[in-house]
């Protein structure tokens, strides 16, 4: 594997860019060495600086779940590029991007479009809170909503890595009102409850929590958290940013049989351009500006160049197979679980549709403990063997893995040859 382009550009990024990377994640500080630089990517497949060629796991931590240069994405980008990048006026495709997101989540009567799921959750806390009137909210630990200050206590993705509890320059004030409780643990909400008895305006969770690594809930504990919010009159917020459309054409909460008063979106909705939405019953939504007093509000917010690449992208998500797309994360768990028993390897697989985490531990993963029971180092020298083999995965532990839905069977079976060879190059 050559590496010379890249470590090249990653000397010269240091000097310009924090850390030369613009999100943590990208940094390789987990894993050692330097980033990869990425240059083009076309199908499942991605290609460096190097002219390595990678099966592309990462799919830039979710967006990309047709893979990279789709024709008929490409084609709607290509016309509203043609037309203006953005007029900060209203446009149809707003409108027609809304209509196909309410189509997958029929509890959504309106939606508002953002740049971000940071933005699309920061938003919805204030939401929440001028809704119900109360100030307090609860959230999980391992779970991350992005990186607002109310939300950045306990948190996973960059920080499970990091060992960063919280960040500096977050205000105790800021999180003293954020509550956490354990994920798939319904006593531990159940007493954060009673001891603020009317104080809480919303429980904050991930449908599937995907950034302490995938971690999938209980279906009770699920619907007894809907409930606990139903008897106290608390908002339950279901965080969709990675899961939505995941493993139907829809949201991860219809798999659990609850549905959210608001559910947020980012990632897939975008198709890899910058946007977010958070959405609800009417009743709710309408508190936000114009119709309501409270503030939120964007430049670029539903631009029309991200709207027709999420248009598209939805589009063709509804036109594809998801049983098949079940059976594929299935086939990848599988194989990983084969390949590392073949080698010496005792490791915990947990999937959810599109999205696969395979834990180097052989304790069951239910929760942040459990997942941080993982042998981190082991996970690096994996990390930099599959690279070898030419499969990009996030360079994370604690980060899902997103098979890309139009991957084709022989392609399937190719990656599933390098998870092998990459297992027996770290032979135990
Ligand atoms: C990625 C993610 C976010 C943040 O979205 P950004 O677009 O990175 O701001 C929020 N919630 C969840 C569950 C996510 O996976």
């Amino acid at each position: 594997m050559q590496k010379e382009q890249s470590a090249q550009l990653y000397e010269r990024a240091c000097k310009s860019l924090v850390g030369g990377v613009n999100s943590p994640v990208r940094a390789y500080n987990s894993v050692g060495g330097n980033p990869i630089f990425m240059e083009r990517g076309e199908g499942v497949f991605v290609y460096d600086v190097d002219g390595n060629q990678y099966v592309d796991l990462v799919g830039s931590y979710g967006p990309m779940i047709l893979g990279h240069a789709h024709p008929r994405v490409l084609d709607e980008v290509q016309a509203a590029l043609n037309k203006s990048f953005t007029f900060g006026a209203s446009t149809e495709m707003e409108i027609k991007t809304a209509e196909i997101v309410k189509e997958a989540f029929p509890q959504m009567d309106k939606v508002r479009f953002v740049n971000s799921g940071t933005e699309a959750v920061l938003s919805t806390i204030r939401l929440a809170r001028a809704f119900t009137g109360k100030k307090k909210i609860v959230k999980f630990a391992g779970c991350y909503h992005g990186h607002s200050d109310a939300l950045l206590v306990a948190a996973g993705s960059g920080l499970a890595t990091m060992g960063i509890p919280s960040s500096q320059g977050v205000p105790e004030e800021a999180v003293q009102n954020t509550l956490i409780a354990e994920f798939n643990d319904i006593e531990s909400v159940r007493n954060i409850i009673a001891s603020n008895e009317n104080e809480i305006a919303a429980i904050f969770i991930e449908a599937v929590a995907g950034n302490m690594g995938v971690v999938v809930p209980e279906t009770t504990f699920m619907q007894e958290l809907r409930s606990l919010c139903n008897q106290h009159n608390i908002l339950l917020v279901i965080d969709e940013v990675m899961t939505g459309f995941r493993k139907k054409f829809g949201g991860a909460q219809d798999f659990f049989h609850v549905q959210a008063d608001i559910s947020c979106l980012g990632k897939i909705i975008g198709g890899g351009m910058p946007v977010g939405a958070y959405g609800g019953k009417a009743e709710v939504m309408d508190k936000v500006a114009p119709l309501g007093d409270v503030y939120q509000a964007g430049t670029l917010s539903g631009n029309p160049i991200a709207m027709a690449c999420g248009y598209a992208t939805l589009n063709e998500l509804k036109k594809q197979d998801y049983k098949r797309a079940n059976e594929l994360g299935k086939r990848l768990k599988k194989t990983l679980l084969t390949a590392a028993k073949e080698y010496g390897h005792r490791i915990t697989v947990n999937q959810f549709g599109l999205m696969v985490n395979p834990f180097f531990t052989e304790e069951a993963v239910v929760d942040f403990n459990s997942a941080k029971s993982s042998d981190t180092e082991l996970f690096a020298k994996f990390f930099w063997a599959m690279a070898e083999e030419g499969v990009s995965i996030p360079p994370s532990q604690f980060e899902a893995w997103f098979i890309p839905i139009i991957i084709s069977d022989a392609e399937m079976s190719e990656l599933n040859q390098k998870i092998h060879s990459a297992f027996k190059a770290i032979k135990q």
